[in-house]
C-alpha cells in the first residue's frame, strides 16, 4: 500500500524516479486532416512524434491508447447543432474553407472526431486508473474552436469537449485547464467563462493571434475570477515561464483543488517556432511539466492529461516533446530551481504583480506577498512604466 501512494504521488523511491505509467493516443488517421502543402498545421508534426517514440529507450516505454470517436451528446456539449452539422457535411469534399486560416480535406472531420474523442478516452483512462498520465497526440488542434466557428486551424475544441465530459459524465466536480500555448485559447475561454467548476489558465504572447486573453477578462457572473489570463510579452524563457507557474498557477490551482488537470500544450513557445517569438527550450518544456506534475500528486492523484495544440518546427517540437514524456514518465524529474535560478526577474516581477492584483479577490493565497505581506497595492513607479512602455512598444511594433 505504501508503495502504490508512493507511487500514485510521484514520490520516489529509493532516491530514484518513480515510473509512471503514462498513455499515449495516437492513430494513422489524424494524418487524414490536411489543409494543404503550405500549412504549418500538417500531418509531419505527428510523424516526427510517432518517430519519437520508436526510437531506443522510448520505443515500448509508454502504453498506446487507441482513439474513439467523438460522441454527438459529447460535441454538443460545447458546439452548437448548427456547427456540427456544417462540419459533417465537409466529409468526402474536396478543401472547403471555414476561416481565413483553416480548412478541411475529405477526412478531416474524421480526425476531428477522433481528436476530440481520443481526448476523452485519455481521460476515461486516466480516471478509471488504467493509466496514471496520457498525452493525447492529435490533430486538429483544438483551443481555439467556438461554439459555432472554426478558428485558428482547429475545427472542435478538444480540450473542452473533455473537460465537460469529466465533469458531466464522470462526475468530477472541478477541473483546471492550463493553457501554455503560444496563442490565447479564446474557445476555451469562452466555453466556461461563467462557470465556477473550469478554471482556465493561460500564458500567452500579447498583441498576437487571436488578439484576446488580457488580464482584465477574469470570467463572467459564478465564472469570475476562473479565467486567469497571464498576457506576456515576447521573449519569455525557461526560468521566467517556471517563475510565472510556481507563483501565479501553483498557489491558484492548490485553492481550487481540482480532480483532474488538462493541458492545452502548444510548443509554439519554443524559441525556434516560426509563429512565436518566446524562447522556451526542451528543458523548461520538462519543467513546466514539473510543475504540472506537482500540482497533480498534490491534488489528485497525479491526473494529468495533455494534448497537443500547436508547435510548427518538427525538430523543436520532437525534442520539446521527449523531455515532457520524459517528464510525465518518471524517467526523469528536472530540477526546477535550477531553471528557475535563470528567470529574469524585472520581467517576471511586473506580470506577478498585475495578476495579483487583479485577482487577489477571487484568490485568498493571492493576497498574499511570498513573504507573507499582503501584496503591495502600488508597484514601483519607475519599473511600472519600464513594464508599460515595453507593452505600447511591443503593440506598435517598434
Ligand atoms: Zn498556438
Amino acid at each position: 500500500m505504501t508503495d502504490f501512494v508512493a507511487a500514485a504521488e510521484g514520490e520516489k523511491e529509493n532516491g530514484r524516479p518513480t515510473e509512471k505509467r503514462t498513455g499515449i493516443i495516437r492513430d494513422p488517421r489524424y494524418a487524414g486532416h490536411c489543409m494543404g502543402q503550405e500549412e504549418p498545421e500538417c500531418p509531419e508534426r505527428l510523424d516526427v512524434l510517432n518517430a519519437l517514440l520508436q526510437e531506443p529507450g522510448l520505443s515500448g516505454c509508454f502504453l498506446d491508447i487507441s482513439p474513439r470517436m467523438a460522441e454527438k451528446e459529447e460535441l454538443l456539449r460545447v458546439h452548437s447543432p448548427d456547427y456540427i452539422r456544417r462540419l459533417e457535411a465537409t466529409s468526402g469534399r474536396g478543401a472547403v474553407f471555414l476561416d481565413e486560416d483553416t480548412r478541411t480535406s475529405s477526412h478531416s472531420h474524421e480526425a476531428a472526431l477522433l481528436a476530440a474523442g481520443g481526448l476523452c478516452r485519455a481521460v476515461e483512462r486516466v480516471h478509471a486508473g488504467g493509466v496514471d498520465n496520457a498525452f493525447a497526440l492529435v490533430r486538429p488542434p483544438g483551443h481555439h474552436a467556438e461554439r459555432a466557428a472554426a478558428r485558428g486551424f482547429c475545427l472542435y475544441n478538444n480540450v473542452a469537449i473533455a473537460a465537460r465530459y469529466a465533469r458531466n459524465k464522470l462526475g468530477l466536480a472541478r477541473i483546471l485547464v492550463v493553457d501554455w500555448d503560444l496563442h490565447h485559447g479564446n474557445g476555451t475561454q469562452h466555453c466556461f467563462e461563467d462557470d465556477p467548476s473550469v478554471l482556465f489558465f493561460s500564458t500567452h504572447q500579447a498583441f498576437t493571434y487571436p488578439h484576446s486573453g488580457s488580464l482584465r477578462e477574469i470570467g463572467k457572473g459564478r465564472g469570475k475570477g476562473y479565467t486567469v489570463n497571464v498576457p506576456l510579452l515576447p521573449g519569455f524563457g525557461d526560468g521566467d515561464y517556471l517563475v510565472l507557474f510556481e507563483r501565479l498557477l501553483k498557489p491558484i490551482a492548490l485553492e481550487f483543488k481540482p480532480d483532474l488537470i488538462l493541458v492545452s500544450a502548444g510548443f509554439d513557445i519554443h524559441f525556434n517556432d516560426p509563429l512565436g517569438k518566446m524562447k522556451v527550450t526542451p528543458e523548461g518544456f520538462a519543467g513546466m511539466t514539473r510543475v504540472l506534475l506537482d500540482i497533480a500528486a498534490q491534488c489528485c492523484r497525479g491526473k494529468l492529461v495533455m494534448t497537443l495544440e500547436g508547435g510548427y518546427n518538427l525538430e523543436a517540437l520532437r525534442d520539446s516533446m521527449r523531455e515532457v514524456l520524459g517528464e510525465m514518465s518518471g524517467r526523469r524529474t528536472t530540477d526546477i530551481r535550477s531553471i528557475i535560478a535563470s528567470a529574469d526577474p524585472r520581467k517576471t516581477a511586473y506580470v506577478i504583480w498585475r495578476v495579483k492584483h487583479v485577482h487577489r479577490k477571487y484568490w485568498k493565497t493571492l493576497a498574499m506577498s511570498a513573504t507573507g505581506e499582503p501584496v503591495a497595492d502600488t508597484f514601483p513607479i519607475m519599473e511600472r512604466l519600464r513594464g508599460d512602455m515595453a507593452r505600447w512598444m511591443t503593440f506598435f511594433r517598434i
